[in-house]
């Protein structure tokens, strides 16, 4: 099997890169084993929310250099200020073009609210999200929080509690619709995906609309899970007119319904645009002749190889098992990388689990291309890209999908040019 791009994983980097490289006429496949971190995520995308030494960043742009000077690993100091700015828009097109739409740009942060009532500094935020400008509340005064009888992943009271702290009056009920009572019966399937599959049904938005303009009679915003709109984008829209006030969404534990969405939707575009994605199926290992990459062996395909003549590595952490950890050393297990890590276990965490853990910092190590590299030496068709790439922390940095997003993009850029140059 030929491509001219192999692409291993499909989460938000790996999809975003093959989208960029088919739009401009690329023959890519992705392989992808299994979940990416998307179908965990919050659904907002994380530009860059906190600086190393902790201050909040309010505008991600401006703060770039003192990043590159605080962590000199971070992708975003290898790429450099002004591309890592180029980038990031350049994503936020790609996204809009893959019918997405999102409150937010990268040029000033948003606070988000998350399930507990807090908020949350971010890039971008699907539309149905309650946002607020960094310094500024929520825009209302009296919300309703409406929970699920039944559905575990979402405890409106404890939103609740946050709210009101901050000022807000907040109602809280919960939805009765009959239509979710067979679900109900078996708690394991009580989950975010499969009440949205009932809920999304004509039938039942009609019955939801009903009770939710009953719920709503007295707040100036309902705020639900997002348990609503997996399959059905209007759904919220819909609900929205017939209730006459906004309908906000705020994500759940996993399964996530906005993370989901999103995941659908890139891999929708990457398919539209001729791309071919292989899901289920692993890259095991890899032939490599020199400073280059050969083949590629899967899973599924055993003896038969795929072969490209740029591969892009974008199998996640140790999450999605892009990296490995054993008893005493950890590992990126296809080509085996050079990696950014410490040797001893010790090492690895902090015992107070509220400090920045180390192993999140770990992962492969490239030159400034971002060419991964074996003993010193980069594989000179081989890039890395996202959670893979280490030197930086996403959840303490929260910078997990613009490092994601703008390592794809500049990825895909790096690979046109040549190609254009050989052409
Ligand atoms: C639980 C969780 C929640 C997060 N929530 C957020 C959030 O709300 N906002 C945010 O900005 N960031 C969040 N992040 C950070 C996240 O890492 C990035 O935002 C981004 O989604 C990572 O994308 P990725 O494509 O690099 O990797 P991943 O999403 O991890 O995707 C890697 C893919 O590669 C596949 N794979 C692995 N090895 C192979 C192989 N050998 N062959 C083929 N396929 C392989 C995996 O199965 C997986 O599908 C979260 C991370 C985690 C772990």
């Amino acid at each position: 099997m030929k491509f001219d791009i192999a692409i291993i994983g499909g989460g938000l980097a790996g999809l975003t890169c093959g989208i960029r490289l088919a739009e401009r006429g690329k023959r890519c496949a992705i392989i992808s084993a299994g979940q990416s971190a998307l179908h965990f995520s919050s659904g907002s995308l994380d530009f860059l929310s906190y600086l190393p030494d902790g201050s909040v960043v309010k505008h991600p742009l401006n703060v770039l250099d003192d990043l590159a000077r605080q962590s000199p690993q971070h992708p975003y100091a290898l790429l450099g200020a002004d591309c890592v700015s180029q980038m990031a828009e350049q994503a936020e097109r790609l996204l809009i073009n893959c019918g997405l739409s999102f409150t937010g740009n990268v040029s000033e942060n948003h606070m988000r609210m998350t399930p507990l009532g807090t908020l949350r500094a971010t890039w971008l935020s699907p539309t149905e999200v309650p946002t607020s400008a960094i310094d500024k509340p929520l825009p209302w005064k009296r919300i309703a929080i409406i929970g699920i009888e039944g559905f575990l992943d979402f405890q409106p009271q404890l939103a609740a509690g946050s709210l009101a702290d901050k000022g807000i009056e907040v109602m809280t009920d919960y939805l009765h619709v009959p239509a979710l009572d067979r679900l109900r019966n078996n708690p394991s399937e009580f989950r975010a995906t499969n009440i949205s599959r009932v809920l999304d049904l004509v039938e039942n938005t009609e019955l939801l609309a009903e009770e939710l303009a009953r719920l709503a009679q007295d707040v100036e915003a309902v705020i639900l899970p997002a348990c609503v709109g997996l399959d059905n984008p209007d759904a919220v829209a819909l609900l929205r007119r017939r209730v006459g006030k906004p309908i906000m969404l705020v994500p759940t534990l996993p399964p996530s319904l906005l993370g989901i969405r999103m995941h659908q939707s890139l891999r929708r575009r990457f398919q539209q645009l001729g791309g071919q994605f292989m899901p289920g199926d692993a890259v095991l290992r890899a032939d490599l002749d020199g400073d280059k990459v050969k083949k590629l062996y899967t899973r599924n395909h055993t003896d038969i190889p795929v072969t490209a003549e740029h591969v892009v590595l974008a199998s996640g952490s140790f999450f999605s098992n892009g990296l490995v950890a054993d008893f005493d050393r950890t590992y990126e297990p296809v080509f085996g990388l050079d990696m950014i890590t410490e040797s001893q276990r010790a090492d690895w965490t902090k015992d107070n689990m509220f400090s920045a853990q180390p192993y999140l910092r770990f992962g492969v190590k490239t030159d400034n291309q971002l060419h991964g590299m074996i003993d010193g030496k980069p594989v000179t068709n081989l890039f890395a890209i996202g959670a893979v790439l280490g030197g930086y922390d996403p959840l303490q940095q929260g910078c997990g999908a613009g490092v994601s997003l703008v390592s794809a993009q500049y990825v895909a850029e790096q690979i046109l040019a040549t190609s254009e140059v050989t052409a």
